[in-house]
């Protein structure tokens, strides 16, 4: 399963941001038997209002979302690719991540020590950088020699390989991480086995009291600036909210929110965000026993769609009946739909879209 490492300065607030996370899984955790719930690694389900639609068009007796999972990443500080406290440990941690959701403090609240004494995101999130970029230079730097040799006795490979690692290493010369290059799906293939940290689709969550949730702050201001310069989403989130709605009932929830003035506290639209942000898309199946939703990487076709649901059905594929979540929804059934030639009989170069919704034809 793809997952996503929470990282950031120590009490910025990750930790409460991944007991959310988890406490919201346990809760879940009554549908998901097989779920085991590791102490840093939270399988979360992926928030997706089109399944209650789509349980309702289908008289479906349960709904089934789909998951992914989080791993919290605690101990990240200054002096971390230098081996400062386990730091290398937690940089390797990171490595084996697909995407990175960099948790930044913007509330204030004198209680709660900062590591450097003040709030500032711009210097938080630079310290973070700082040391993933380091981290990346030192794995480049290793590897250049060899390939450097390899180029050089002729190996087209390792001359590519050379020629994108130099293009990386100038770039954290200058303080941008790799993922600001626009390398080609060749040169990412050449160097995808380092697992470079400032490679990795990144997400910021600008972490605010709950006064500030409906409205962010300046400190998220700041965050939006650092973000789109590297063409980053931010996420507002309140990890303090979303640690007291754990404890709440489903009303209780509702009215403080609204108290609030928000429909949630960041913590759904975080999900959501990554999710996208791995590359994941989701197509569903629904029928009288549940309303399911299955994750697929985009661009996959319609046999390795079917694959995700059993492997079997990949070699097994015949064809896919399928429509379009709106288009079932807005005639109401799939009755409806065929009737009025909404449903479309896909063969094995399909490639599924977003929100299909399929029935396979298999052989199994
Ligand atoms: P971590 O070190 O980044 O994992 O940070 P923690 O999640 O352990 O949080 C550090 C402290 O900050 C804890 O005492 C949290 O209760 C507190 N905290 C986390 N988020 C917020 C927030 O949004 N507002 C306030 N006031 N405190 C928070």
């Amino acid at each position: 399963m793809l997952k996503a490492g929470i990282v950031g300065l120590p009490n910025v607030g990750k930790s409460t941001l991944f007991n959310a996370l988890v406490a919201n899984a346990k809760a879940e955790a009554a549908n998901f038997p097989f779920c085991t719930i590791e102490p840093n690694v939270g399988t979360v389900t992926v928030p997706d209002e089109r399944l209650e639609v789509l349980a309702k068009v289908g008289n479906s007796a349960q709904i089934v979302p789909t998951r992914m999972e989080f791993v919290d990443i605690a101990g990240l500080v200054k002096g971390a690719s230098k081996g400062e406290g386990l730091g290398n440990q937690f940089l390797a941690n990171i490595r084996t991540c697909n995407a990175i959701a960099h948790v930044v403090r913007c509330f204030e609240d004198e209680n709660i020590l900062h590591v450097e004494n003040s709030i500032d995101p711009v210097r938080d999130i630079e310290i973070i950088n700082l040391e993933l970029a380091l981290s990346d230079l030192a794995q480049v730097d290793r590897r250049i020699d060899r390939s450097r040799k390899g180029a050089r006795a002729g190996d087209a490979d390792a001359k590519l390989e050379l020629a994108t690692l130099e293009k990386v290493r100038e770039a954290l010369d200058l303080g941008k991480p790799a993922r600001s290059l626009d390398l080609s799906d060749e040169e990412l293939g050449a160097i995808e086995f380092l697992q470079l940290l400032t490679l990795k689709p990144t997400i910021y969550a600008a972490n605010v009291s709950e006064s500030d949730l409906a409205t962010g702050n300046a400190f998220v201001e700041r965050v939006r600036a650092i973000a789109e310069a590297e063409k980053a989403e931010v996420i507002i989130v309140s990890a303090q909210v979303e640690s007291e709605l754990v404890e709440l009932s489903a009303e209780e929830r509702q009215d403080f929110l609204e108290s609030l003035g928000v429909s949630e506290g960041g913590l759904k639209s975080l999900i959501r965000a990554t999710y996208h942000l791995l590359g994941l898309r989701t197509y569903f199946t629904v029928g009288p026993k549940e309303a399911r939703a299955w994750t697929i990487h985009a661009g996959m076709s319609a046999p390795q769609a079917a694959g995700v649901i059993h492997s079997d059905f990949e070699r097994a594929f015949i064809r896919a009946e399928t429509v379009a979540f709106d288009d079932l929804v807005a005639t109401g059934s799939m009755t409806a739909a065929k009737e009025k030639g909404l449903v479309r009989s896909e063969g094995k170069e399909y490639i599924v879209k977003e929100g299909d919704v399929i029935l396979f034809r298999t052989s199994a």
